[in-house]
């Protein structure tokens, strides 16, 4: 692949099931959840809900217990290639930034630390509500939680190259804006079948020796 401008690169990337190893939503729902999150979760892959509502109903299904959830959210590994992919994108001049349509929390606790923004929804843990800071109600696809297609358009329109890296249905409004994409697991799929050019991953590692 011909490798961008990468001063000039705004990088994008999933948490769950890119930065972490397998989706952590799905680890908490499949370890502390009653079953019906399936169907919830199914009627979001199939297009038939936007991910604000079924983040909604599979949060009321889930014990609103930070220590319990915190606790298995770690069960899940990070890549461990991360930290060096965001040095060396960040030495390169690219702006990083984590885009997240999950839970939230998990993906502030691994990114915090990292020196770069974390976009996704948030929990108040002494209501116990799920809050969407990042959604646009404006946006195409306005039933989102957090929006991905909104900051990939304002860094296209500061003159950015957007590179949008993924693995799932929350990434694929954002990989039909990207100058470039990377994708594995069902978004790689789908980008073959909807005819989206990508670069297939498997891990960080292999967007680092694609892009540095
Ligand atoms: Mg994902
Ligand atoms: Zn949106």
């Amino acid at each position: 692949m011909p490798v961008p401008d990468l001063a000039a690169a705004s990088v994008f990337l999933d948490f769950d099931g890119t930065i972490s190893t397998t989706d952590v939503g799905l680890h908490l729902l499949e370890r502390l959840a009653p079953p019906e999150w399936k169907a919830i979760d199914a009627e979001y892959d199939a297009g038939e809900t936007g991910s604000r509502v079924c983040l909604l109903d599979e949060w009321d299904l889930l014990p609103h217990d930070a220590d319990l959830l915190r606790s298995v959210a770690f069960e899940v590994p990070i890549d461990p290639d991360l930290e060096a992919l965001v040095a060396g994108l960040l030495a390169a001049g690219s702006e990083v930034v984590v885009l997240s349509d999950g839970f939230g929390f998990y993906a502030h606790d691994v990114c915090d630390g990292l020196g770069i923004p974390v976009l996704t929804n948030a929990v108040d843990w002494g209501t116990g509500a799920l809050t969407f800071p990042h959604e646009d109600r404006c946006c195409a696809c306005s039933s989102c939680g957090t929006c991905k297609q909104a900051p990939v358009k304002e860094a296209a329109r500061r003159g950015r190259t957007t590179v949008v890296v993924g693995d799932g249905t929350s990434d694929r409004k954002a990989a039909l804006l990207a100058d470039v994409v990377f994708a594995k697991g069902s978004l790689a799929a789908w980008c073959a079948a909807n005819g989206v050019v990508h670069h297939r991953f498997e891990c960080l590692a292999d967007v680092g020796e694609a892009l540095l």
